[in-house]
């Protein structure tokens, strides 16, 4: 323990929120910079368990406001890997939340804390958060034998350290973009974020990396040599039960075991039925718009609305948590860029929705003959401009609207026969035929016809 720490740091804090009428101040987050960077560096260039601020720490600061926030820890050790960053870079997300009246959210570039009122009274400084992340980490990773922890909270040099965060990120996602799941006898599990989300499982794979794109499988690979009974998992594939979408026995049966039961299967490149599971650190989600049959995907920076006419928090509060909503997964960023992005479900094909600046960062990642058809928000803001887009664009999912007209306009009883393999229900009688598509999740569609 810290001599004279002047909260408390322990487990139990975990799961603690700090909603605005208890917040002292807050720090990145979306109307603000935030990021985080861990980077194994040699042994001398560290200084053990010195804390660094550049800028103000919370003490100084006015009540209510918003900081930027960066965070540079660097750690030493002989049996260090680079390959173990992104999972240790993780663990700031837990070790901060340790501490009480302290609260930290998502991850890489995206991090947003707050500080409650009554840790401000004790006197909770970043000083004493980062001898708390500092300890917890020398006490749970023994590999770590020297960490030094910066924290910058000026506007110039938080925007600097980002940067060069940044090039960091993209330095680690490249890296596995050479390996498919083809490769690989396992991927790996994690269940660090069911302190929040306590259904939540992620698998991570060479073409699906963690939802929250810290965690590679290079990355999960190693953690699982450093730290065996950790929060990561080696998870043999086992028998691949769907080729389309991806569905493999080994896959279920960790997520099973993981989610005590709340999760039975896992298809891990379709949105629909049985998607991955969404926390609630997850860079963006993708999402089914009915109404043109296709996947949007939008992304946690994004300011505006999606065609729904909600907003990302509004679409994350919906479907986050650890739940399995048929119709929405949240994904890594980097995600995009897999070539089984979605592919059980169409990929870039069904795709039809993105915000500019995500597809500006993957324009190239889009297949060319349909990367013009993908509208943003400055092609479309609501499903009827979304709609006259797709049409003028003659992107790939207008098909299947033309084969829906087809079968609408086969004889009534052949049509009746349709819905009732899809519902199961008579609904044809009176004089009208009523034909309910898609109804295994929703009535998609209501087409009520006069019998001739
Ligand atoms: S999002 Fe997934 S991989 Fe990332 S910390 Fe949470 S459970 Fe682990």
């Amino acid at each position: 323990m810290i001599k004279d720490f002047p909260t408390d740091i322990g487990l139990i804090y975990e799961g603690e929120r700090i909603r605005k009428q208890n917040m002292f101040v807050e720090l990145g987050g979306p109307k603000s910079t935030g990021a985080e960077l861990l980077e194994v560096a040699p042994k001398d260039q560290v200084e053990d368990e010195k804390i660094n601020i550049v800028g103000q720490d919370i003490l100084d600061m006015d009540e209510g406001t918003i900081s930027p926030l960066g965070i540079y820890i660097k750690v030493a050790g002989p049996q260090l890997e680079e390959d173990l960053e992104g999972v240790f870079e993780r663990r700031i997300h837990d070790f901060c939340n340790y501490v009480k009246g302290f609260m930290h959210l998502n991850s890489r570039d995206i991090i947003w804390l707050r500080v409650d009122k009554e840790a401000k009274k004790a006197g909770l400084s970043l000083k004493h958060v980062g001898q708390a992340v500092a300890m917890l980490f020398k006490t749970e990773f023994d590999v770590i034998k020297k960490i030094e922890i910066t924290f910058y909270t000026e506007e110039k040099e938080t925007k600097k350290f980002l940067e060069q965060a940044k090039e960091v990120y993209r330095k680690r996602d490249l890296r596995i973009r050479d390996l498919s799941e083809e490769d690989v006898d396992v991927f790996y599990g994690c269940i660090l974020c069911q302190g929040f989300a306590p259904e939540h499982v992620c698998t991570i794979t060479p073409d699906r990396t963690s939802s929250c794109g810290s965690i590679s499988w290079f990355e999960g690979r190693a953690a699982v040599k450093v730290d065996p009974k950790g929060p990561l998992v080696e998870v043999p594939k086992g028998e691949l039960i769907d080729p389309d979408r991806f569905e493999y026995a080994g896959v279920n049966e960790m997520s099973k075991e993981r989610s005590q039961g709340a999760v039975e299967r896992v298809l891990l490149h379709s949105i629909f039925d049985y998607p991955h599971t969404s926390c609630g650190c997850f860079e963006a989600i993708a999402f089914y718009i009915p109404e043109v049959d296709g996947i949007g995907v939008v992304h946690r920076d994004f300011k505006g609305t999606t065609p729904f006419g909600i907003p990302f928090s509004t679409m994350a509060g919906q479907s986050g948590g650890g739940q399995q909503l048929s119709g929405f997964s949240g994904v890594a960023k980097e995600y995009l860029r897999s070539p089984k992005f979605f592919i059980g479900d169409g990929g870039w094909n069904r795709t039809v929705w993105i915000p500019k600046e995500l597809k500006d960062e993957f324009y190239d990642d889009i297949p060319a003959d349909v990367r013009d058809k993908v509208a943003t928000e400055e092609d479309a803001t609501d499903l009827d401009g979304l709609k006259d887009f797709l049409k003028e664009k003659d992107h790939p999912v207008v098909k299947n609207w033309k084969e829906e007209v087809a079968v609408e306009e086969k004889p009534a009883m052949e049509a009746a026969e349709i819905q009732m393999s899809a519902t199961g229900m008579p609904v044809a009688g009176g004089g009208v035929t009523i034909i309910f598509k898609n109804a295994k999740i929703y009535a998609e569609k209501v087409i009520i016809k006069r019998e001739k």
